[in-house]
This record gives structure tokens, sequence and C-alpha cells, in this order.
């Protein structure tokens, strides 16, 4: 395993941590992979600048009084950046990183899309949102790549549950519901599955699949 291979399996086991998320970027630097360490760089700054939630509302907008938050300035730079990284970036690294015909959105971006959407933070995919079927298709290769911690089904995977028992090789056969959702968060330990908005089972159950605040 090479020292990149050693960071990445560092930054899958620890996905909260930036530190070493920078000592990546410094690494693929070092490599020739300029615009991708700038990427980690520039999301990890934006997602550490208070001002990136602060600024979504309205009592922290600027103010003829006070003029313009330092803060915000920065975090409309970063936003920039990341855009111009990302238009860069198509075809480079995300063209290989990211299952053919999912989308690439950053965290903040509403979701769940029509289509299966992979979103960025802090330079990796964090969240997830597609059909049962995408998830079981891709999961194991979206896992080598992005420490993804949340994951939005947009359909019910009860209706893959047969899918699941003959390729999965669990030992419980899957029957229903929470049973269901319970065997996958067990299948892919540090992973939050959410069921989509207008499944049944969400009715008495919202407070143990609500969304993670903003
Ligand atoms: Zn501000």
């Amino acid at each position: 395993m090479d020292d990149g291979a050693a960071l990445l399996k560092q930054i899958l086991a620890n996905p909260h941590d930036d530190v070493v998320r920078l000592v990546y970027a410094d690494y693929l630097e070092e490599h020739g992979e300029r615009e991708r360490a700038e990427f980690i760089r520039v999301q990890i700054e934006y997602a550490s600048n208070p001002c990136s939630v602060l600024s979504r509302f309205q009592s922290h907008a600027p103010s003829p009084a006070n003029g313009p938050c330092a803060g915000c300035v920065r975090v409309s730079e970063l936003r920039k950046r990341e855009v111009e990284l990302t238009l860069q970036a198509v075809g480079q690294w995300w063209m290989s990183e990211v299952p053919q015909k999912w989308m690439v959105k950053f965290d903040r971006d509403r979701m769940p899309y029509d289509r299966p959407t992979l979103y960025y933070a802090r330079g990796f995919a964090c969240r997830a949102s597609c059909p049962a079927a995408d998830w079981l298709k891709h999961a194991d290769a979206i896992r080598e790549r992005h420490p993804v911690t949340r994951v939005v089904l947009t359909t019910m995977p009860t209706a893959h549950v047969p899918e699941v028992n003959a390729t999965r090789k669990w030992n419980k056969p899957l029957e229903w519901g929470a049973d269901v959702m319970w065997t996958w968060e067990a299948e892919w330990p540090g992973i939050a599955f959410e069921l989509p908005a207008n499944h049944p089972l969400n009715e008495g159950m919202v407070a143990w699949w609500a969304p993670a605040p903003l």
C-alpha cells in the first residue's frame, strides 16, 4: 500500500478528522494533483468557517451600519473557488470515483435529487441519496473512496429484500420495515440511513431517522 492509499484508509476510518484530510491534500499536491489538493483545503476551510452556516440567517446579513462581515466575504470567495475547481475537476477525478450517471453536488445543496447523487463536503463525498437498488449496487465501491456517513434512500429498501438476501449473504432472512433498516445499518457500519419522507414507516418513527441539523 503506498502512502496515498494509507492516508485514504485513515480518512475512511476517521470521517470527522480534518487533520488527516489536510495531510492527504499535501500528499496529492506533492504528487501533481494540485487542484484536488486545493479542493480539499477549500472545502475544509468553508466547513470550519462559522459564516458558512450563519450567513443563512437573516440576522447575520450584512447591515449598512456594520458593513459586510469578513467571514461572510471569505465564505463567498471559497464558494466561488469551489465551483471553479469543480468545473476543472470534472473529468479528472470525479469521473473516476463517482458511479456512472450519478450526480455530484455540494453538501449544502438540497436533497434528494431525482438522480443518484453524491454530496461533497471537506473534500470527499459525505452523503448519498439514491434508490435502494443503486445503493446496493454501488455501496462497496463508494465506500472504498468516500467516508459517507449518511444515505437518504429514495425508494424503500423493502422492495429489494430478495435481492439483498441473495447478494449480501446475511445469516438472517430479511422481512420488512425496520428490520431491513437495522440490517442495512449493520451491513454498512457508520452510515445512518434515512427512508424517503413519504415512507409509511416514518409516520411514528420520525425521531429515529430525522435529518441531522444543518
Ligand atoms: Zn459572517
